[in-house]
């Protein structure tokens, strides 16, 4: 792609009104432009970003066998009278009388709906687990939309559910969107710790908040640092493994404020293993077994003839706070370098040829180079504007393709300036700088 064909709106100066990184980084580059409070576009670089991070996703949803559906945005708000939430939700649902003068909401979430669309198909043990999820657009009429797209009101989720005849099986297909989100977090190069959390206004018993660290995140931490440290190469996708694997997280204490305890922390944690600081919440998944299955009546059949209210879970990752999270993680905002992550870089390499009026060798030397990287499908940027060579290196490090090819007016034969972005340069040919993106690209 050529920069002078792309919409890539980019500002000079951060935008006063951002206070935290990520939000300065999307508006300087154009990723959103705001329509109303807590409302925003998408324009074409950050909506490539959200697009591989909502794939990863996906791709690790249908690993532990998660079926994708998708389900509407507006709901009926007679589901949501069924359960009780109607009333409990609150200033947060935004609500809509039709013009039949019926009510209607703009989802918040989907436990209802979901196990409306359960229960009038599902009707033994033998078609259990289910676990279902949607990718979609949320509305909650948060009271302070803030951090830009971090807090919006409108946002965009994935949403699962599961389904299951007891306990122990709804604590098996947990441990199985345990285990992705840990999964996919990491193939966003994130470390996203779980941390018990309180059920809140979802309900129920049991719950982990995943959640990424940052000086500017709004959630309170209290952790065992050795939790840092685990990893779970090893898990497999059977029960017991996944139980030995939630366990192994569980041994260490990580919690929001809302459980914490000041005296057994102190007591738990010794003191050079402690840590306290601030993360962002990237996703949260509840079991809260028939908390909505009882009122709205999906129930199945047992093997001994006797009928139970189904098990249920919810498990939420914030698809377009990711984007966010990823920039709080990787931005170095006092150099101004931004370095996406290859899994969802919105390109994987930038081409910077110096240009001047009458002499286009330069810029004909990045087009055959992305000739070459296209038919190894590596996506390029290639800066073909005629400005002068730092302001190019700097627009080039905000928009943040992990890597640069820098090319001068005379090569040195076949060998290319090549750089990782924010990093020292190297001289190497084209074939090696393939191999090496090519390399890594396999191992997301
Ligand atoms: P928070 O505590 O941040 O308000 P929540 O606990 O209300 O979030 P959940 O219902 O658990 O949110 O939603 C699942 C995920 O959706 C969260 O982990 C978060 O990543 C994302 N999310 C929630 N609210 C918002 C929002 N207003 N803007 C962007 N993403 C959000
Ligand atoms: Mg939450």
């Amino acid at each position: 792609m050529l920069l002078s064909n792309s919409f890539i709106p980019i500002l000079k100066n951060n935008p006063s009104e951002a206070k935290i990184k990520s939000h300065q980084l999307m508006l300087r580059v154009g990723m959103i432009k705001q329509a109303s409070a807590g409302i925003y576009s998408w324009l074409p670089l950050g909506f490539k970003v959200m697009k591989k991070i909502e794939d990863i996703v996906r791709q690790e949803q249908n690993k532990i066998g998660a079926q994708e559906i998708l389900m509407p945005t507006i709901q009926s708000s007679e589901i949501w009278k069924e359960s009780g939430r109607y009333d409990d939700y609150g200033e947060e649902m935004l609500r809509i009388t039709d013009r039949q003068n019926r009510e209607m909401l703009y989802g918040p979430t989907n436990e209802e709906q979901v196990t409306e669309i359960f229960r009038s198909s599902i009707k033994s043990y033998k078609s259990l687990p289910q676990l279902l999820y949607h990718i979609q657009w949320k509305f909650r009429d948060e009271i302070r939309p803030r951090f830009g797209i971090m807090r919006g009101r409108e946002f965009y989720m994935k949403d699962a559910y599961s389904f299951d005849v007891s306990d122990e099986e709804a604590f098996y297909s947990y441990n199985k969107f345990f285990l992705s989100y840990l999964k996919t977090f990491k193939r966003l190069s994130l470390t996203a710790i779980p941390m018990a959390a309180d059920t809140g206004p979802i309900g129920g018993n049991l719950s982990h908040e995943f959640i990424i660290l940052a000086d500017t995140g709004e959630s309170k931490i209290f952790t065992d640092k050795r939790i840092f440290d685990l990893d779970n190469d090893d898990t497999q996708l059977e029960k017991g493994s996944l139980e030995s694997m939630r366990k192994k997280y569980e041994q260490f204490y990580a919690v929001t404020d809302e459980k914490f305890n000041k005296e057994e922390f102190e007591k738990i944690v010794s003191k050079e293993n402690q840590l306290i600081t601030k993360g962002i919440e990237v996703g949260h998944i509840f079991y809260f077994g028939d908390k909505y299955s009882k009122p709205m009546g999906a129930s199945v059949d047992l093997p001994g003839g006797k009928k139970d209210f189904v098990k249920m879970g919810s498990y939420g990752i914030g698809v377009s706070r990711l984007v966010g999270a990823i920039i709080e993680a990787k931005y170095d905002d006092k150099n101004e370098i931004m370095k996406w992550p290859l899994s969802v870089a919105p390109y994987d390499i930038a081409l910077i040829p110096m240009i001047n009026k009458n002499d286009s060798s330069a810029l004909d030397k990045a087009n055959n180079i992305n000739k070459e990287l296209l038919k190894n499908n590596i996506d390029a940027i290639i800066d073909n504007t005629e400005e002068n060579f730092s302001s190019k290196i700097k627009k080039m490090n905000l928009i943040g393709a992990p890597y640069q090819i820098i090319i001068g007016k005379k090569g040195e034969g076949d060998l290319l300036e090549f750089k990782v972005t924010g990093e020292e340069t190297q001289n190497l040919p084209l074939s090696k700088i393939i191999e090496i993106i090519t390399k890594q690209k396999n191992s997301i």
